[in-house]
């Protein structure tokens, strides 16, 4: 799973998240080659300045009025006249989701000449789970212009989690990601891009909107940012009414009872505007936010592309959504802000998420975007899925390597990145005396990158050993590169709003892979727990009925399970042993001005603010971790060692 492959841009191109439990990452490994067409020899009629591609789509309905294929027009011209060979591809495989390659019909290269011949490779199955190409490479040189058509079928409903890059019809319309339906040539270069809509085949007032613009479009850009944009056509909804103005703009396909996207897409545009100035834009740039309902998804998750982030989310009922966590809006704000905060050169997800994570708790809290219960919530979740997880203290590659299989795995980047984040804001508010903070830090690195400076890790960590003296880079890499250092999150690290007691969470034996569903395969099996005692196995077919509130329940009981491994029935049974850490439960200070609770200084007058912020600070006094309050009587054993 390279990560490194699509960070190579300053903000990193494609992001993921679920809420409210599943974020994803997305590791696309849409890195282009070397332009093929630029050893053509022949120059003759050279006078386009870039290469151009204009993409015809026109979405055909069925008998149900779903869209069930796109029909794809791809007219390709070029600096040069000739090229020797041209090479497209598409994905079979796409970040845990099956790509278009096998449901691509008709896929036919004409050139001037006449009808190209193809030949077509498949390269080999990634073990990592990132995805693979299907190659088509043309068998003969072409003259430009050059025509590619073929039909992109629409999949049928998934159960796998994965970006919302597939095509889905709704609500009489189709949306997708470009990954997800375009077979493009392997090319790094900048190319105009035309997108054209026919939408004749869909229903009466029908629009099409894309990440280039609303309707037809036109922008200057790498192929690469064309798999990572946008795409949607049907009768959607806008916002504002009649479509983009400059600024923030929505687009959505289909609605559910538990939403109000007229409100939610305010809310949206209100946040944007708040994140914008906060991050010191001074230029208005066009930025989209998709929304698709889809009736067949158990869960909501979202991707950030190309100036703008797709957030697909199922039907619920009315009155279902969680009011008070914030669910869809902080989803919201954290895909926007992943285009702000983007990630430093050369860092793992623990970077872009961790930035994304802790900004979004952060500013909608100060910014007055969220009530404030919406922050102890999110605090209090941080702090259980950091500490009730069996990779707390794993490296940051063996979690990433359980990514898809388990959710803690997943988690770790996003709760160990933030609460990172946290800590570190804490100790430079601190040490300053209440003068400077992490955002100060962080706004001074990102003006120097839209400068133009490259900022790696070490640009990060030189910046803040200027704040906090020498040995962050060896913190910074204990804490969430190796996983050997666990944080301490102290109760004044958000001012004197908030506090915690100590709490204890139970960390499970071991999880269910989630990329088998139907059955439930052991994985993250945790060594030397009572499980692995008893003789379980990662890749165990377990075919007693296990709740995951069994999985972390924290009472001591008999545990039996009949297990299938390798065609071969075996049966287990083993006392639990619940494998307990400290926690922290965080609560607002009742008393507290709101302005103080949202970040202000606690004092009224300038010249006191130093004297009682460092006065509050003063009390940070790390709890030995072996004084927690004890309030079950639990037989306990520190959790250690990742699975
Ligand atoms: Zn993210």
């Amino acid at each position: 799973m390279s990560f490194e492959n699509f960070l190579t841009a300053l903000v990193p191109r494609i992001q993921t998240t679920l809420t409210p439990l599943f974020r994803w990452v997305v590791f696309v490994t849409l890195a282009l080659g070397a332009p093929v067409a630029a050893s053509a020899q022949d120059v003759a009629a050279d006078t386009a300045v870039m290469p151009g591609i204009e993409i015809a789509l026109r979405p055909e309905r069925n008998k149900a009025g779903n869209v069930e294929s796109v029909l794809v027009t791809l007219q390709i011209t070029d600096t040069v006249s000739v090229a020797p060979v041209l090479e497209f591809r598409a994905p079979i495989e796409l970040n845990n989701i099956p790509g278009i390659a096998d449901r691509l019909r008709g896929f036919r290269v004409d050139d001037s000449i006449g009808a190209v011949l193809m030949t077509r490779t498949d390269d080999s199955v990634e073990a990592s789970g990132s995805g693979y190409n299907r190659r088509w490479r043309t068998a003969r040189s072409v003259t430009f212009p050059v025509t590619v058509n073929y039909r992109a079928i629409v999949p049928p409903g998934r159960l796998r989690a994965g970006p919302p890059f597939d095509l889905r019809t709704f609500g009489g319309g189709v949306s997708g990601g470009g990954a997800g339906f375009l077979a493009l040539p392997k090319d790094s270069r900048q190319y105009h891009v035309h997108i054209r809509w026919d939408l004749r085949a869909l229903q009466r007032g029908a629009i099409g909107i894309s990440s280039l613009g609303d309707g037809d479009a036109d922008a200057t850009m790498a192929l690469a940012d064309l798999e990572s944009s946008w795409f949607m056509a049907g009768p959607l909804g806008q916002y504002p009414k009649g479509g983009n103005t400059g600024g923030f703009s929505a687009a959505w396909l289909g609605t559910s009872p538990d939403l109000d996207l007229r409100a939610d897409m305010a809310w949206a545009a209100r946040a944007y505007q708040a994140l914008s100035t906060f991050f010191g834009d001074t230029v208005q740039r066009p930025y989209r936010f998709f929304l698709r309902v889809l009736p067949e998804s158990t869960t909501s998750g979202g991707t950030a592309g190309n100036r703008s982030f797709m957030l697909q989310v199922p039907v619920r009922p009315r009155g279902s959504t969680s009011g008070g966590d914030g669910g869809l809006r902080s989803t919201v704000a954290h895909e926007m802000i992943h285009g702000w905060a983007g990630s430093f050169q050369g860092a793992g997800p623990w970077a872009s998420e961790g930035l994304a994570t802790y900004f979004t708790a952060n500013l909608q809290r100060r910014l007055g975007l969220q009530p404030i219960k919406a922050f102890v919530a999110e605090l209090n979740r941080l702090s259980e899925q950091y500490n009730g997880n069996p990779y707390r203290n794993a490296t940051s590659d063996v979690a990433r390597a359980a990514f898809w299989a388990d959710k803690n795995g997943e988690l770790l980047t996003y709760v160990r990145g933030s609460l990172y984040f946290f800590t570190l804001d804490a100790a430079i508010r601190e040490a300053s005396g209440g003068e400077r903070s992490l955002d100060d830090v962080l706004l001074e690195l990102f003006a120097r990158r839209a400068d133009g400076e490259t900022v790696t890790v070490r640009t990060f960590t030189n910046a803040l050993a200027k704040e906090l003296g020498p040995g962050v880079a060896a913190q910074l890499d204990s804490v969430v590169v190796r996983g050997t250092k666990t944080l301490f999150v102290s109760p004044d690290a958000f001012g004197p709003c908030f506090t915690h007691s100590w709490t204890q969470v139970v960390v499970p034996d071991f999880a269910f892979d989630r990329r088998t569903p139907d059955v439930q395969t052991v994985v993250s099996l945790v060594p030397s727990s009572a499980a692995d005692g008893a003789g379980l196995r990662n890749g165990d077919v377990i075919t007693t009925p296990v709740t995951p509130e069994m999985l972390t329940s924290d009472r001591v009981e008999q545990m039996r399970l009949d297990v299938l491994r390798g065609g071969e029935s075996l049966y287990l049974t083993y006392m639990t042993r619940p494998m307990v850490n400290e926690s922290w439960q965080w609560s607002r200070v009742p008393g507290v001005p709101l302005a103080v609770c949202r970040g202000a200084e606690p004092s009224t007058t300038q010249s006191s603010s130093r004297q009682s912020s460092s006065k509050h600070s003063s009390s940070k006094q790390p709890r030995s971790k072996h004084s927690p309050s004890k309030k079950r009587a639990i037989p306990k054993r520190r959790a250690q060692g990742s699975p």
